[in-house]
């Protein structure tokens, strides 16, 4: 089997599953617990904010655990929008290709009066610096825009983002989910105020995850009850997760050089391999993107067969349309690129891991242009295509 979905979820590491495993045996006591057996779950789950907040260059006092990535955007957007409207403040600027944790939370705020501008991603999918400046208004109270897409992999360019909103004084929040663990991020270089983060996507467990929030914004409780995580979000700590996910983060960010260059040797030679196939596109742009990240259209065929029919050669991807999960719509982050309905339905998306092989990657590009290739040879939108009854667009 050869597992290509990693932006989806990634393979916990050995280290970070020996550490959960052995606090879940010999370190369950109740961190709130004031007795020895209570205090070192406390000293361990302090451990973990530690290190937790080394990788991003930030304090521990900055570093709140939470139960995953659509958590921490929850609250971080939830934070700036009240504060904001605290001091009449009621307008956002965030991007078209968001994830759903960020969009649908921005919805929501809309119903409650809020007003959100949704920048442009263009083709290469990058938000413009200079259009999100144009953007801001006096009562901007928040900007938010991903560090990398989880779809198409690219990576915006934050550090700008952020000088602006230090220049307006405006709040900025980065879903940064795909980015930690995979790219080097640091909340001070980076300009950053609060950042989002989830275990799972680097090798860690699922239901864990972590918000930055820079020294003087006051967070604003999503869940109500102790006094855990200095008042800012109540609940007994996940403390096995939590150290798994310190654990699997300090691996991942000392390993992120070796294999950012491995990885993106890799997608370089799937993007190069795939580009063969006739009518074919690669989605955003091809070296600002995540080192694992590989996302084409297909024109003529329907992503969800091409996902199955590599299933059964033993490859898992996903496509970046959210057929799968039951909708007809196709991916948001491929129309706010600009891709067609028609097109849009042909991706896929590989996202490698440090495991892959270079055999793997030829055996992938094979497997991919067979079966593109064997699914046009019935598909009527092909025939179409090919007759001239309709234009080819890629
Ligand atoms: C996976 C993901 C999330 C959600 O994280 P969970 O821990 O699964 O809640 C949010 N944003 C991005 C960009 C993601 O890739």
């Amino acid at each position: 089997m050869i597992y290509a979905d990693n932006a989806a979820t990634t393979k916990m590491s050995s280290a970070a599953l020996s550490v959960m495993t052995e606090l879940m045996k010999d370190t369950w006591g109740n961190p709130s617990s004031l007795y020895g057996f209570g205090q070192k779950a406390k000293e361990a789950l302090e451990g973990a904010r530690e290190t937790v907040a080394a990788a991003i260059g930030a304090d521990v006092r900055e570093i709140i655990f939470t139960s995953g990535g659509s958590e921490a955007d929850n609250q971080a957007i939830r934070t700036a929008a009240y504060t904001g409207a605290s001091n009449g403040k009621k307008h956002i600027i965030s991007s078209a290709f968001e994830h759903h944790a960020v969009l649908h939370t921005l919805k929501r705020l809309e119903e409650e009066g809020f007003e959100v501008t949704l920048l442009d991603v263009h083709k290469d999918g990058l938000v413009r610096p200079e259009e999100l400046e144009a953007a801001i208004r006096d009562d901007t109270c928040l900007v938010t825009i991903m560090y990398a897409n989880n779809e198409i992999g690219t990576i915006q360019p934050i550090k700008e983002i952020g000088e602006i909103c230090r220049k307006h004084k405006i709040i900025f929040h980065t879903d940064a989910v795909q980015a930690i663990g995979h790219i080097p991020v640091n909340v001070i270089n980076d300009n950053i105020d609060m950042l989002s983060a989830s275990a799972h996507k680097f090798h860690g467990p699922k239901g864990v995850g972590f918000l930055y929030a820079k020294k003087g914004i006051k967070l604003r409780n999503l869940i109500e009850g102790g006094a855990q995580e200095r008042g800012r979000r109540a609940g007994t700590e996940n403390v096995p997760g939590i150290c798994a996910m310190a654990k699997a983060l300090e691996e991942a960010v000392s390993k992120i050089d070796g294999y950012g260059k491995k990885l993106s040797a890799g997608r370089d030679r799937l993007i190069s391999g795939l580009k063969e196939v006739p009518h074919s596109a690669v989605n955003g742009d091809e070296k600002r993107r995540l080192p694992g990240n590989v996302n084409f259209c297909f024109e003529g065929i329907e992503g969800e067969s091409l996902l199955l029919l590599l299933d059964d050669k033993g490859i898992q991807a996903s496509s970046g349309s959210a057929c799968t999960s039951g909708s007809l719509d196709p991916s948001h982050v491929l129309l706010a690129i600009g891709r067609v309905h028609d097109v849009a339905h042909g991706s896929l998306r590989l996202s490698i891991g440090e495991d892959i092989s270079d055999e793997d990657i030829e055996y992938i590009i094979k497997s991919v242009r067979e079966t593109v290739e064997y699914l046009r040879s019935f598909s009527p939108i092909w025939r179409d295509l090919e007759a001239g009854v309709k234009e080819h667009i890629l």
